[in-house]
């Protein structure tokens, strides 16, 4: 029975971020051993792709750990090492492997790490010099060639919103047991146009984007390779941010080269149209817009898409101003991160008028903590399973939770970092989004499988904040951007 080795240590870091995500953060999402398979066999998600192909195959997983902590600040540089070190005991510790499958996401950061994914595939290849080495990754990695030099299989998600980590984890594991039973190692290769695109632009069915990504699948339906086309996260400051083709090819490297170049000239060629994709829109606008079309029946979400810690506050210190908010009708602002306003909830209890500094804490940048007056309507250690299509059957654990009330706004404030991008927010509650007349999201672009049928319409709203659309706003120093669009002068593209 073939034995392969599973590891998943997956962070997306807005290096901007104040906050450090530190070794403790990680222990608190972690699994070990047997806790995997029990955790995620049957789920949409790279682990649960990974099990279902094994299984098929009669190979036995060898679980090491699995940490996914989301998307955050930077990691901290002891949390690498330490998981690099269990990697390493892992791979030279459970006696005979045929392979690993190791889960990365491509765009975390750490500030003592050029490329965080390129040194954990590193550290494997040193403690298995033949080991075959797969490496599932998110679509928003940032990655180049030497990224995956101590690698032979590499794959990413092929959809934003990434309604596909389950099918990550198969074409993976698929490719890394054919490997192993044919001797073959396949050709491997990135290229890189030199694009940039914010994370709202790199939802996957906006055009250009889904014309070139319908391109890959041709190429694929045409010869025996994968293809991934790379979002990228211009977030995180690295000498490789930005958008990237990767081709798995059987067919061997020059045939990889190939492709990935194609693709990859087909992204310069767009890169104005992928810059600018969907409209974006400025806080009174949106909210002019929002007051003026609600009553439909059908919500209007509102993304403060350039919040990176789910607790900014400047859309919602505008919605609270009277004469806005009694023109928006029922809003709903779920998963705000503030533990310190959660815990005073607690305290006060259910049916308290209670007085908050509400979230706004994690940087200047957020737009500072919010006074107001609230109603408490509910307190607890908030749990649940992931409802929606994105990480479906994924386990979450808000912490400490509370539902407040300010006039016809409902909030609901988290303890931990969690995305609201399907209906589990309101099931929670057991409410309804289609009973609230604004949704209020920080998604970029996850949420978009639930509620683009659901919405009467999506105002994509730019703040003075950590993430903005417009990427030349971001202060990057490993990146040099010179010749990178869309710093160079655009040619007329
Ligand atoms: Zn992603």
């Amino acid at each position: 029975m073939r034995r392969i080795a599973f590891a998943g240590f997956n962070l997306e870091s807005v290096t901007a971020v104040p906050q450090v995500s530190t070794r403790a953060d990680f222990e608190r999402v972690t699994y070990r051993g047997a806790e995997i398979p029990a955790q995620f066999r049957g789920t949409n998600t790279v682990a649960g792709g990974t099990l279902k192909v094994l299984e098929a195959a009669g190979a036995e997983m060898v679980p090491l750990y699995h940490a996914l902590l989301g998307a955050l600040g930077p990691a901290a540089d002891d949390a690498i090492i330490a998981f690099g070190d269990e990697l390493e005991a892992g791979l030279t510790g459970n006696g005979p492997l045929d392979g690993l499958v190791l889960y990365l996401h491509g765009a975390c950061w750490a500030p003592g790490f050029e490329d965080v994914e390129r040194y954990v595939i590193e550290r494997a290849r040193a403690a298995a010099p033949d080991l075959p080495i797969a490496v599932p990754l998110d679509y928003h990695g940032n990655v180049d060639a030497r990224t995956f030099a101590a690698a032979d299989i590499a794959v990413a998600y092929r959809h934003s919103p990434h309604i596909d980590m389950g099918e990550t984890g198969e074409r993976a594991t698929t490719a890394l047991l054919r490997m192993i039973e044919t001797g073959v190692k396949p050709g491997l290769a990135v290229a890189r146009p030199g694009v940039v695109i914010s994370s709202i632009m790199s939802a996957t069915r906006l055009e250009p984007l889904s014309e070139i990504i319908a391109e890959a699948r041709a190429l694929e339906a045409a010869s025996d390779c994968d293809i991934s086309v790379m979002g990228g996260f211009a977030y995180a400051d690295s000498p490789n941010t930005g958008m990237s083709v990767i081709c798995l090819d059987w067919d061997g490297q020059p045939a990889a080269e190939a492709k990935a170049k194609a693709l990859s000239d087909r992204l310069w060629q767009a890169r104005a149209d992928l810059t600018g994709a969907i409209p974006v829109w400025s806080m009174e606008a949106a909210l002019e817009d929002a007051a003026a079309h609600r009553g439909t029946g059908r919500p209007i979400v509102l993304l403060e898409h350039a919040d990176r810690m789910n607790d900014s506050t400047h859309l919602l210190r505008a919605m609270l101003e009277p004469a806005i908010a009694q023109r928006l009708g029922r809003v709903m602002v779920p998963f705000l991160l503030d533990p310190a306003s959660a815990a005073a909830a607690h305290a006060a209890g259910a049916g308290a008028e209670i007085t908050l500094e509400l979230a706004g804490k994690s940087a200047p940048e957020t737009g500072g903590p919010l006074p107001i007056s609230a109603r408490v309507l509910w307190t607890g250690e908030k749990r649940f399973t992931v409802s929606g299509r994105y990480q479906q059957g994924a386990p979450v654990d808000l912490g400490l939770t509370a539902l407040i009330e300010v006039g016809a706004i409902r909030i609901s404030v988290v303890s931990h970092f969690a995305f609201a991008v399907d209906g589990d927010p309101f099931y929670i509650f057991v409410e309804k989004p289609e009973d609230y007349d604004v949704i209020l999201l920080r998604s970029k672009t996850h949420f978009r499988d639930f509620y683009e049928p659901l919405a009467e319409s999506i105002l994509v709203t730019d703040t003075p904040d950590l993430g903005p659309a417009d990427v030349r706003l971001i202060p990057f120093a490993q990146l040099e951007t010179a010749g990178v669009y869309p710093w160079c002068a655009d040619g007329g593209a």
